[in-house]
């Protein structure tokens, strides 16, 4: 009568993952140092911030210079 379920014993939690917010599409998942696009998720999202930031950066670099043209 007496069903003996043994405990699940807890899990050895001593390097517990660390979880970040990627920047770029916001989903939580694992810091890895190795990870080379930390803090995004992947590539992609990197690429993304990093098409963004150029596109910010370009828009306000490449202010149209009638007096600097070439010709
Ligand atoms: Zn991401």
């Amino acid at each position: 009568m007496a069903q003996l379920t043994p405990p699940t014993p807890p899990e050895p939690s001593s390097a517990k993952p660390l979880t970040v917010r990627c920047p770029s599409c916001g989903v939580m998942h694992a810091y890895r140092t190795d990870n080379p696009y930390r803090p995004f998720c992947s590539k992609g999202c990197k690429a993304i911030d990093l098409g963004a930031w150029a596109s910010e950066a370009y828009r306000v670099e490449a202010k149209p210079n009638p007096e600097d043209a070439p010709d």
